[in-house]
């Protein structure tokens, strides 16, 4: 089955200008904005501005010029927060839920950018 992108979803509704967000970086694709509930020191979620569900929605979807924007501008804001490991940072994690077993909330694709403190093992 096709995806089906529901415009009244929260994030649609920050793209649009009808709820505040903190931004953090904003490109031609693409907006970064800080999470809500921060689930660390630095809790941004990078997403882009057309209307994909999911990860792969996106990956499968999306124009090139979306997908390096995108991809480039989680490199950007992983450099605003001073957390790249390669460049003096103490690292990240990039997060993505999709669907039900992923338990994603927001039906609009998004990466978390968490940092700011050890994040502990995730896969064991
Ligand atoms: P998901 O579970 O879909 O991967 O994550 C959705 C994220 O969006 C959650 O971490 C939640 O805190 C965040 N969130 C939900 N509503 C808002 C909102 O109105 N503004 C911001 N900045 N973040 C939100």
């Amino acid at each position: 089955m096709a995806y089906v992108y529901d415009d009244t979803n929260i994030f649609a509704r920050i793209l649009r200008g009808e709820i505040p967000n903190q931004t953090v970086l904003e490109t031609v694709h693409t907006l970064a904005f800080r999470d809500i509930r921060p689930q660390a020191p630095h809790h941004v979620l990078v997403i882009p501005k057309g209307p994909y569900v999911t990860l792969d929605h996106f990956a499968e979807a999306a124009t090139e010029a979306e997908i390096v924007d995108f991809t480039r501008a989680v490199a950007k804001v992983c450099q605003m927060l001073g957390v790249q490991p390669g460049n003096g940072g103490n690292g990240f994690r990039a997060i993505t839920n999709a669907g039900d077993d992923g338990v994603q909330e927001v039906p609009h694709y998004h990466l978390h950018i968490l940092a700011g403190r050890d994040l502990g093992r995730m896969l064991q």
